[in-house]
């Protein structure tokens, strides 16, 4: 048993890039736009399937234009959609993203449409698919009360839980009881922390704050610096993969998505981390969120 159960949102990322962010009021002809696969648990589910790790993705689409989107995506992924509820009366998410070509900057508005609305009820109908992996990969994009419910189903059944808290959002100390990795970026373990982390040792006094909440293994992700991970015994700091970055969207998803894959390859930590910063590395390499998770290729080539 090693597959994995990726729990979050699919949008449609649809992106115009122009010489500037348009203001209020403001009429621009823009050069491109592109309509990709986004949402934190969609990317994720993907990165996982093209490093080779078996997946379904529980999400919740409508059953428009983009939800047939979402399902050709997940289904070219080779991603288990049985775990998928399409709503014949919700729309599919789309994300509008306004891009400034010059300083690659953008603007966004999600709106998450269909799994906004996933309950408790309708998430029980796949409980058996969390309770029988070996890994349970969740975010903060969904109901946090079928959030909370997924994790500690998953914990019950000894499955090994990620949450990676984004975007950053309050939750309730409960949830501590049921995550084995809390994967932050910098700005979210600020959020949860209250601390700034420009560095590795900021980054382990924030680790220590968020070990005394109760959590187990904290890996805060530094962007181009790469990662801390402490467990409160060992501590470990990873330089980032030295790439080229061309867009980072997603870099984040690509090291959760590394990150579960690893772990559910009974991988040891440090050989996880390793391959989710590389995973995470590679994605900053194309333009877009799910289109731009690596395949395990990649990662073989980048190795050598
Ligand atoms: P998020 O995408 O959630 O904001 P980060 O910016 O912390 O998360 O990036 C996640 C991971 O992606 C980093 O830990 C690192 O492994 C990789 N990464 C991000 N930016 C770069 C970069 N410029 N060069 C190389 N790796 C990067």
């Amino acid at each position: 048993m090693n597959g994995i159960s990726v729990l979050g949102i699919f949008v449609a990322d649809i992106s115009f890039s122009g010489e500037k962010i348009p203001s209020i009021g403001e009429t621009i002809l823009g050069d491109s736009y592109n309509i990709g696969p986004g949402g934190k648990g969609c990317n994720q589910a993907i990165a996982i399937a093209r490093l080779g790790g078996k997946v379904n993705f529980i999400s919740k689409i409508g059953k428009d234009d983009y939800g047939q989107l979402a399902l050709n995506t997940l289904n070219q992924n080779k991603i288990d959609t049985s775990t998928i509820i399409q709503s014949p009366t919700h729309q599919t998410g789309v994300a509008g993203i306004m891009v400034d070509k010059k300083s690659g900057k953008n603007a966004i508005n999600v709106i998450t449409g269909a799994p906004s609305t996933l309950s408790i009820d309708e998430l029980n109908k796949n409980i058996d698919k969390i309770k029988n992996s070996k890994i349970f990969l969740t975010q903060l994009e969904i109901p946090k009360d079928v959030t909370l419910h997924s994790l500690k189903i998953a914990k019950e059944n000894n499955v090994l839980t990620i949450l990676n808290p984004a975007p950053a959002s309050e939750i309730s100390k409960e949830f501590f009881n049921y995550i084995d990795y809390f994967t932050p970026n910098e700005t979210e373990a600020e959020f949860y922390t209250g601390i700034k982390i420009t560095n590795e040792k900021e980054a382990k006094e924030a680790s220590i704050k968020l070990l005394t909440l109760g959590l187990k293994k904290i890996i805060i992700t530094l962007g181009e610096k790469g990662l801390f991970y402490s467990d409160g015994n060992e501590d470990i700091y990873l330089k980032a993969t030295p790439v080229k970055a061309i867009d980072t969207t997603g870099a984040g998803d690509a090291f959760n998505g590394g990150l579960a894959y690893a772990l559910s390859q009974n991988k040891p930590i440090k050989d996880s981390l390793n391959l989710a910063n590389q995973a995470a590395g590679l994605s900053t390499l194309k333009l877009g969120a799910g289109n731009a998770m690596p395949y395990l290729k990649d990662l073989t080539n980048i190795m050598k």
